[in-house]
């Protein structure tokens, strides 16, 4: 499938009226697995398409993460970063270059302190130097 059928394709799924911003935005957020923040993504797609706002971007992203197509995280600056990766997984987080990485898990624990709660997302967060960071000491 090429990109643009891809990108129409999804918003379709999630019940989203394509627009030209709201598929840029999504292009982008596919090709960007690095957990970018609003301001990146913006950066990006402005030096490309100097007619976008800010705003616009920022609705676009609101309305993705409420329609469920794409989730967030925060970063260790307390920035959201968003994912087009939205199953359950946990992130290693690159003490040196900053890099978001997913990975799989199967952490299903146990709170029975937390008996009675309704937990909403079990968040999983590694940290350490990645493999490129390591290589390149
Ligand atoms: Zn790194
Ligand atoms: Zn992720």
């Amino acid at each position: 499938m090429k990109r643009k059928d891809e990108v129409l394709h999804l918003l379709e799924e999630y019940d989203i009226k394509p627009s030209y911003q709201r598929m840029q935005v999504l292009e982008y957020l596919m090709y960007d697995d690095t957990h970018p923040t609003a301001e990146i993504i913006f950066t990006n797609i402005h030096a490309k398409s100097p007619m976008i706002s800010k705003a616009t971007v920022y609705n676009t992203l609101n309305l993705f993460v409420k329609k469920g197509l794409i989730s967030t995280m925060m970063s260790d600056k307390l920035e959201v970063r968003y994912d087009i990766v939205t199953e359950e997984h946990g992130h290693f987080v690159c003490k040196k270059c900053g890099r978001v990485y997913n990975f799989k898990h199967r952490y299903k624990n146990n709170y029975s302190e937390l008996d009675g709660f309704y937990i909403e997302n079990e968040e999983i967060i590694l940290k350490g130097i990645c493999k490129e960071c390591k290589n390149n000491c």
